[in-house]
C-alpha cells in the first residue's frame, strides 16, 4: 500500500517511520510513505504556503495555490483524505476499509487549517483522531499510518495479534499475562496456566465480554452476539450479579 502525506514538516515523520513494525513493514515493501513537503510547491521566492483569512480574524490559513500544485503532482492519489477535526471520528471499521484501498493521500492541515476550496477539489473524506484541536495535522496522519499498516497483510507477521485486538470484532480485548506465573503475590488465572485450550478461549471471550460490558456497553449497540458468544454473555452477567 502507498500513502502519500502532504506535509509543511516531513521530518516530524523521520522516527515514527524509521522505528519498529511501520519500518518493518517499509523494509519489506508491503508499506511506502511517500512525503510531499507543501512547501516545495510554493510559487514565490520566499516560499511562502500561508495567508491571513479572508473576513478577518486571527490565524493564518495554508493557501490553496500549493496545495493544489502538490495534490496535482501525485500520479494516482487514490482516495483523498484531510485531517481535521470537523471530519468523521477515526475508528477501526475505518482503518479496515482504509487498509484495503492500493493507495491513499493526506493532507496535513496546520495553522487554522486549508483553504476550503481545496477540500471542495480534492478531499474525499475528512477524519478526525478525536473531539479536540491539535496545531497540525501530523499526528492525526501518523495515527493514520501506524492503524492501517498493523491491518496489512504480514506488517505485523502474526495476523492473530490484530484479529484478537479491542475492537477489531466489536468487542475490547481480554486481559493479558506473562511470566513469572505469580509476582509480588499476585497469581495469574489458574486457566491460563492449564494448557486447555478450549476452556482458555472461552475464559478470554468471557473477559473479553466483560471489559466490555463494563467499559464500553455502548459497543453492543453494533455488535451482534454469536450463540456461543451469547451464552458466555449470560453466563458473565449472572458471576456478575452473584459477585455483588
Ligand atoms: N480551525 C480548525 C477548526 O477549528 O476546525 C482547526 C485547525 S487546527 C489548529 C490545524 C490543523 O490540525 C487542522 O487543519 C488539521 O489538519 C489538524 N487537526 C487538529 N486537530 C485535529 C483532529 N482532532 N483530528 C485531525 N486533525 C486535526
Amino acid at each position: 500500500m502507498k500513502i502519500n502525506i502532504l506535509t509543511l514538516f516531513p521530518e516530524m515523520y523521520k522516527g515514527f517511520l524509521g522505528e519498529s513494525i511501520i519500518k518493518r513493514g517499509i523494509e519489506k515493501e508491503l508499506l511506502e510513505v511517500n512525503l510531499i513537503d507543501i512547501r516545495d510547491f510554493a510559487f514565490d521566492k520566499h516560499k511562502m504556503v500561508d495567508d491571513t483569512p479572508f473576513g478577518g480574524g486571527g490565524g493564518m490559513l495554508l493557501k490553496p495555490e500549493p496545495l493544489f500544485r502538490a495534490l496535482r503532482s501525485i500520479e494516482k492519489r487514490g482516495l483523498t483524505i484531510y485531517t481535521s477535526p470537523q471530519g468523521e471520528t477515526l475508528n477501526q471499521d475505518i482503518v479496515k476499509k482504509l487498509a484495503k484501498e492500493a493507495e491513499i493521500t493526506i493532507i496535513a492541515g496546520h495553522y487554522e487549517g486549508i483553504d476550503e476550496r481545496v477540500i471542495e477539489e480534492f478531499v474525499d473524506m475528512e477524519i478526525s483522531i478525536g473531539d479536540y484541536v491539535l496545531t497540525g495535522g501530523e499526528l492525526p496522519s501518523m495515527v493514520m499510518i501506524d492503524s492501517i499498516s498493523r491491518m496489512i497483510p504480514n506488517v505485523l507477521g502474526n495476523e492473530d495479534s490484530f484479529i484478537n485486538d479491542s475492537f477489531y470484532n466489536g468487542l475490547l480485548d481480554c486481559p493479558h499475562y506473562t511470566r513469572p506465573a505469580e509476582f509480588e503475590g499476585k497469581k495469574v488465572p489458574e486457566v491460563l496456566l492449564s494448557g486447555h485450550h478450549k476452556n482458555i478461549e472461552i475464559w478470554r471471550k468471557k473477559e473479553s465480554l466483560k471489559r466490555t460490558y463494563l467499559r464500553r456497553p455502548d459497543l453492543f449497540e453494533s455488535k451482534k452476539l454469536e450463540k456461543q458468544e451469547e451464552k458466555i454473555f449470560n453466563e458473565m452477567l449472572k458471576e456478575l450479579k452473584n459477585e455483588k
